[in-house]
């Protein structure tokens, strides 16, 4: 099966399978597991954060930052459509008692206009606190989409001014970068706290880093342990994640370059209604019949081609490191002949 529903499908490789069985390992929740600590270490410098620390998701990174830097009552400002809102199982109300004001926006990105439009007045008790903006880039819902810099500048400054901590939920950060062309840690600057999953493109088979201050990562480590996530000799995992930030973030322009041989074949595709301009790993289109989404899911599947349903007539497909050259070209020739 050419396996295009996600990047969290990839398998760790051999020479990933070889790192992780030599880790050296210790108790890490005495701080004591020399991987750990080399992953945290290395995550921390290449985005210029002071600290790290290792989790067991994107969903706990983002729930424990957003745990912190909120209070109860409080208001979380982000994009409707993001995932710290719709793909996190209510965590947000659920883990941190927060509200959120969630801004429309052009493919999974908002701007610092509507954040200060939305930014409720402190002095004024009928409103929430405003208390965290999160953005999301690459953004998922947005078909991959990618913030351009000065947008993302603008937003930091606003932040910086309204005293206002600035989230990122990185979980596809590289690819970011690898179309921004900027450097992490110029990146790293514009933001209070960095999610970024080592699960996704980066070929990992678990976890994710969250990034900060070092006073914003020892609170982070609290909120880890009482949500469940101090793990122990959890170098086992964390050298596969050093393995992926060391060796597969270069090729990810790779996954991108496949991702518009899909778009340039869909968009050729007379069942095909339109496909949203592709920038990253993450090619999303809408069918001309609505009503055959499950349909053409099945007929791709009986190809050996397996998609997502991503809404009402629309489907999508990811690109990773597991995808080579051949398994794009015949599904190029397929979806061509479907
Ligand atoms: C995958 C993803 C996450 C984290 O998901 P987990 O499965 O919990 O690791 C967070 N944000 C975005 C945008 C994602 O795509």
């Amino acid at each position: 099966m050419i396996d295009l529903r996600s990047d969290t499908v990839t398998k760790p490789s051999p020479a990933m399978r070889q790192a992780i069985a030599n880790a050296e390992v210790g108790d890490d929740v005495f701080k004591e597991d020399p991987t750990v600590l080399e992953l945290e270490t290395y995550g921390a410098q290449l985005f210029g954060k002071e600290a790290a620390l290792f989790c067991s998701s994107g969903t706990q990174t983002n729930q424990i930052a957003i745990n912190v830097h909120v209070q109860p009552g409080g208001e979380v400002i982000c994009h409707e459509e993001s995932h710290i809102y719709k793909y996190e199982g209510g965590g947000i109300a659920k883990n941190s008692g927060a509200s959120v004001r969630l801004l429309p926006g052009d493919r999974g990105r908002i701007n610092a206009a509507s954040i200060a439009n939305w930014m409720n007045p402190s002095h004024d008790v009928h409103f929430p606190l405003t208390q965290l903006v999160s953005i999301e880039d690459t953004a998922n819902r947005g078909g991959g989409a990618v913030y351009e810099v000065d947008q993302i500048a603008q937003i930091s400054q606003l932040c910086k001014e309204l005293n206002l901590p600035l989230h990122l939920d990185g979980a596809r950060v590289f690819n970011a970068l690898a179309v921004n062309g900027l450097d992490p840690a110029n990146y790293g600057a514009f933001y209070d706290s960095i999610s970024i999953c080592l699960s996704k493109g980066l070929g990992s088979p678990v976890g994710s880093l969250l990034l900060g201050s070092a006073a914003f990562i020892e609170k982070a480590r609290r909120v880890r342990k009482v949500f469940g996530g101090g793990m122990r000799q959890a170098g086992m995992i964390a050298a596969g994640g050093l393995y992926a930030l060391q060796n597969n973030v270069q090729r990810l322009h790779i996954d991108h370059q496949h991702a518009k041989q899909l778009e340039q074949a869909l968009t050729s595709c007379s069942y095909i209604a339109s496909v949203v301009p592709v920038q990253t790993n993450i090619v999303v289109a809408n069918l001309q019949d609505p009503e055959r989404r499950d349909v053409f899911i099945e007929l791709l599947k009986v190809k050996g081609i397996a998609c997502m349903a991503f809404g009402p007539g629309m489907i999508r497909m990811v690109t990773h490191l597991d995808i080579s050259n051949e398994d794009i070209d015949y599904c190029v020739e397929t979806l061509l002949k479907l």
